[in-house]
């Protein structure tokens, strides 16, 4: 059970009778991931043609792509032609081949004429290229209207359904790692909460894991701010996909943190992390208790709410310290050390706040907004190994934190996003586990939202 009643109600009994013949928002309960669940519960629709949607739909569909070897072991029941009165619970547009504005209407019909019949919770991912300044301009507005029309078709979707893209550099097979590593993520019910996003795969880095419900295994990961919220969520999350948690946080939540190391088999280390040395600190540990480091999740993140015609350094200097010049510090003396060379992977939680502002927390968007700078200049440092910087920037989570705003305030927050709820901390975790993996590895310098598709900003 969720702890937003609202959503409860118009999902139960005669309350849910009520709230449809009124006409009210009916956000859907969203399915969460379980190892051991199916990718995708239904036939999954490929469109398009040429031999990108070719490689897809055999790729999806487990059955070995011609001389090339490449075999997903996903077997999915996969349609390449909509049918009338047929349920799909997928959507796959592969749009690669499109040169001009003109051939999207072909596609995108096709799939309209299978949108009546989604499966709740049905997943839509278009996989495209960039639009980039050199490939000339109808070329260039046939791949930006990709984007356009996916942002649109997520904000139409019901019933717990998403959108979301994968874009895929030029020179980039569609079957790289971390194109098929991030179609998988937004195909499973680990992406509950990501929507209407967009998320480029730079290059053919990474490898496919060998087992899909423990892509971590044999890394050591430590997860800062880990006492409770999203932090916990994290290792907890971390953990099951086989890593070893190290979690962080402050020695005034020592008692939670030792709760939540425990619960993962993990370790705790009690560390301010505005210290001048915890950088080292947690090298130190890591390395005395676990033998190596591969992860960096900096979750750690206070809020101090203020106009800034109100603005006073107690309120805006710890926000900075905790949120960025800490993480900073840390990635300096770990990218120093020598330690952090085996294909690591660097998490930042941003906040949607830090994309499109909000009011009263300009010091929290200085701070999270300087994230999103942070992870785009760290990744370049760390691709000669393998390594990979990125952020999240969730939206609105309920946690103790969120749990504190005005009742009337919090209730309009949590429906201002397409999927008409707030998200869970584990939402945010899932998304930083894909992010930690090694099928990320061609994810690079990015800031992927967990916010439901949050209407106001970008
Ligand atoms: P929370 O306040 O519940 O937990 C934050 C944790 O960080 C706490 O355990 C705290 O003790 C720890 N921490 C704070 N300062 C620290 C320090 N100097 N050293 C070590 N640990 C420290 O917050 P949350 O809601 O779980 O948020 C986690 C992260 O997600 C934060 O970075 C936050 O800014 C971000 N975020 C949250 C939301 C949301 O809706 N909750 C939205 C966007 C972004």
């Amino acid at each position: 059970m969720s702890t937003d009643t609202y959503l409860n109600l118009v999902n139960s009994g005669v309350t849910k009778k009520i709230a449809k013949q009124l006409g009210l928002p009916r956000p859907a309960q969203l399915r969460r991931f379980r190892p051991g669940q199916p990718l995708v519960a239904g036939p999954v629709l490929v469109l398009g043609t040429g031999p990108d949607a070719d490689a897809i739909a055999h790729l999806l569909s487990g059955t070995s792509l011609g001389d090339t070897g490449l075999e997903s072991g996903w077997d999915l029941d996969v349609r390449r032609t909509a049918t009338a009165g047929e349920r799909h619970a997928a959507i796959v547009l592969v749009l690669t081949e499109i040169t001009h504005p003109d051939q999207l209407s072909e596609p995108m019909l096709a799939a309209a004429s299978a949108l009546k019949g989604l499966a709740p919770g049905a997943r839509i991912v278009t996989i495209s290229r960039p639009a980039t300044a050199d490939i000339g301009p109808a070329l260039s507005a046939a791949r930006q209207g990709v984007d356009g029309v996916l942002r649109s078709l997520a904000k139409e979707l019901r019933g717990g359904a998403t959108a979301n893209g994968v874009v895929v550099a030029d020179g980039v097979p569609v079957t790289a790692p971390s194109a098929l590593g991030a179609l998988r993520f937004f195909l499973s019910t680990r992406s509950a909460f990501v929507d209407g996003q967009l998320l480029h795969v730079d290059s053919d880095a990474g490898s496919l894991p060998s087992d899909w419900d423990r892509p971590l295994a044999g890394r050591v990961a430590v997860v800062t701010g880990a006492a409770r919220g999203i932090g916990a969520a994290i290792a907890t999350t971390l953990a099951r996909d086989g890593a070893t948690v190290v979690a962080v946080d402050v020695p005034a939540a020592g008692e939670q943190l030792v709760a939540v190391a425990n619960s993962v088999r993990g370790t705790a280390l009690q560390l301010d992390v505005t210290a001048e040395d915890a950088g080292q600190k947690i090298l130190d540990h890591t390395l005395t208790r676990h033998g190596r480091l591969d992860i960096v999740v900096h979750n750690a993140g206070i809020t101090r709410d203020k106009l800034l015609a109100n603005m006073t350094t107690e309120k805006w200097d710890p926000v900075l310290a905790v949120n960025v010049a800490a993480p900073l510090r840390i990635n300096e003396a770990l990218l120093e050390s020598g330690d952090f060379t085996d294909a690591p992977r660097i998490v930042a939680l941003a906040s949607t706040s830090g994309i499109a502002g909000n009011r009263g927390q300009t010091n929290y968007a200085a701070s999270k907004g300087g994230v999103i700078g942070m992870v785009r200049a760290t990744a370049p440092l760390l691709t000669a190994f393998g390594g990979t910087a990125n952020a999240v920037a969730p939206g609105f989570i309920e946690t103790e934190m969120t749990a504190r705003i005005p009742a009337v305030t919090r209730q309009v927050a949590r429906r201002l996003n397409s999927l008409q709820q707030g998200g869970l901390p584990v939402d945010v975790a899932e998304t930083v586990a894909f992010l930690a993996s090694p099928q990320a590895g061609g994810v690079v310098g990015q800031t992927l939202r967990v916010c439901g598709q949050n209407l106001v900003g970008q």
